[in-house]
């Protein structure tokens, strides 16, 4: 939890709650119910904790009913070795989506008018005679060099952690 992009990544996931639970979670297969008569902290954060986790798949749980209540009883496990493997599939898309915001920009030219209504494509602004369909104001040509050096920083720098 001390790097962080883990931590970052767990707080997206968890919160930071989450994260001060799991801090203070025994070793071991636990019981919610018992961490929390133990620990004093809230049920209902714990369990909400363990099944984002779970939806994650960094927690497991098994079931048991008690015959005399029915009520059931979630064991749960911790599977945080997987948490680097999740981070790396995080990464991986986030890099594949910002490479394919770089070609779309680079591969396309862009209009906007004095309003910023919305940008259009070439191709859509040379439609409508490059005015603005919203507020009929002349369509100009729109620099996105800016946003193309701040894609193509982005993605050098992720490809520079990958190689540390
Ligand atoms: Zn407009």
């Amino acid at each position: 939890m001390d790097d962080p992009v883990v931590h970052q990544y767990m707080v997206k996931i968890i919160g930071e709650d989450g994260v001060a639970i799991l801090g203070r979670l025994p070793a071991g297969e636990i019981v919610d119910e018992v961490v929390s008569a133990d620990t004093g902290m809230d049920i209902n954060v714990i369990r909400k904790t363990l099944f984002k986790l779970y939806e994650n798949r960094l927690a497991s749980y098994r079931r048991e009913r008690n015959p005399e209540t029915g009520w059931l009883t979630y064991h749960w496990s911790l599977h945080l070795d997987n948490l680097y493997e999740r981070l790396d599939i995080e990464f991986a898309r986030l890099l594949k989506n910002i490479s394919e915001r770089l070609e779309f920009e680079t591969s396309n030219v862009f209009y906007t008018c004095k309003n910023n209504c919305a940008r259009f494509l070439f191709e859509v602004a040379a439609e409508t005679d490059f005015i603005c369909p919203v507020c009929c104001e002349e369509l100009f040509y729109q620099d996105n060099g800016g946003l193309v050096q701040r894609l193509s920083d982005r993605i050098t720098e992720m490809e520079a952690t990958i190689r540390k």
